[in-house]
């Protein structure tokens, strides 16, 4: 058998690695438009404090995951899949521009949200989802901290994302100013009381949070990044943290439906039997998406395990809680998803 997996996340390499120990006679295939290896997402927001990210945060090289058998198709992207011929088409660097599959793995993950009064301006913002983002805003702040100088930054959003990346900038001496169109940090996973006491300790790290502003306009003035409020400000830069957006362009194009995310059963299959889709980019029936690494590790388990004929009951998510990787923070109510 013939399996492709799309991406080379904890979904993708989970998925892959543990069909390989259990199916040693079948083919398995990474197509990943990553270049740097297998590496921690959650780790990202640990990017300023931490001297060596760039290297520490990688969990497996592609070469490593190569010694396991594994193919893997380096800086190249699926940008079609043809469900009759079952095929894949490959934009990439590589020799191959098509490959067959028996069971195709859809691990793609989910990108940033730019809210709609940001759109067009993406230029003037980063945003914190990959290595090259991390990468980018670190080559940033470099020339500041080369002339013993820090960056003044702008967040939008003081969701998940944005506070853990607050915090570690504060804590690597930059100043921050969080924007949150709501009344307290974190809504979707704190209870009040835990919001305020988040709030007090990244005021105490140096954070300024102003809540109730939703940002109308970032542009661009002289040297500086300005943000648009009731009252306009000036950056050295600005992150857009407002949230995550399954990647499901390849999957509709294909003709397989979407939601939220791609829709799957409760064995994470398509409607196309042969197709099959976990982690950040899946919608279970219940209209659930799953988008932290352990239900992810569990749902890629499962599949490699369900696939090499293990098991034959659906997927079932196990309770889990999850905590913000703010420094100093620890809510007292965890978040159960
Ligand atoms: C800054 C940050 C901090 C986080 N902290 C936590 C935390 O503390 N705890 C927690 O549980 N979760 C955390 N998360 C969420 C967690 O990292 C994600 O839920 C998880 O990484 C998603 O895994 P995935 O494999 O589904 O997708 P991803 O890890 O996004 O991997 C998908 C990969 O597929 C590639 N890809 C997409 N389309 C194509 C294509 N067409 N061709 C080739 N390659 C493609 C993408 O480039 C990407 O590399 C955090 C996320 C971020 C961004």
């Amino acid at each position: 058998m013939n399996i492709i997996v799309v991406g080379s996340g904890v979904a993708g390499v989970t998925f892959a690695e543990k069909y390989r120990a259990l199916s040693p006679e079948d083919e398995v295939t990474i197509v990943t438009n990553e270049h740097d290896g297998y590496y921690s997402r959650p780790l990202l927001s640990r990017g300023f404090t931490k001297t060596d990210i760039e290297q520490s945060i990688i969990l497996k090289t592609f070469d490593k995951l190569r010694d396991l058998s594994i193919n893997v198709i380096a800086g190249s992207e699926v940008i079609a899949i043809n469900r009759s011929t079952k095929t894949v088409a490959i934009d990439g660097p590589g020799q191959e521009k098509s490959l067959s599959y028996d069971k195709l793995i859809l691990a793609q993950g989910s990108a940033a949200v730019v809210p709609p009064p940001l759109r067009g301006s993406e230029k003037l913002f980063f945003s914190l989802n990959s290595l090259a983002d991390l990468k980018a805003m670190r080559k940033f702040r470099q020339p500041f901290l080369n002339q013993n100088r820090h960056p003044h930054w702008a967040i939008v959003g003081g969701g998940l994302i944005g506070c853990e990346v607050a915090s570690d900038l504060a804590t690597a001496g930059d100043k921050v100013t969080i924007y949150h169109a709501l009344d307290r940090l974190m809504e979707r996973q704190l209870v009040a009381q835990d919001s305020a006491s988040l709030l007090a300790v990244l005021q105490a790290s140096g954070v300024e949070v102003l809540l109730n502003q939703a940002v109308r306009a970032v542009v661009e003035e002289s040297e500086k990044i300005c943000v648009e409020t009731d009252v306009n400000a000036e950056f050295d830069a600005v992150i857009v943290a407002c949230g995550f957006k399954p990647r499901t362009d390849l999957a509709s194009h294909a003709g397989l439906d979407v939601a939220r995310g791609v829709n799957v059963n409760n064995h994470l299959q398509t409607q196309d039997e042969a197709i099959f889709a976990l982690g950040d980019m899946a919608e279970l029936p219940d209209g659930k998406i799953y988008a932290y690494i352990l239900p992810i590790r569990n749902q890629a388990l499962w599949l490699a395990n369900y696939l090499s004929g293990q098991v034959q009951t659906s997927w079932l998510a196990a309770p889990f809680t999850t905590k913000a990787k703010v420094h100093g923070f620890e809510a007292a109510h965890p978040y159960v998803l």
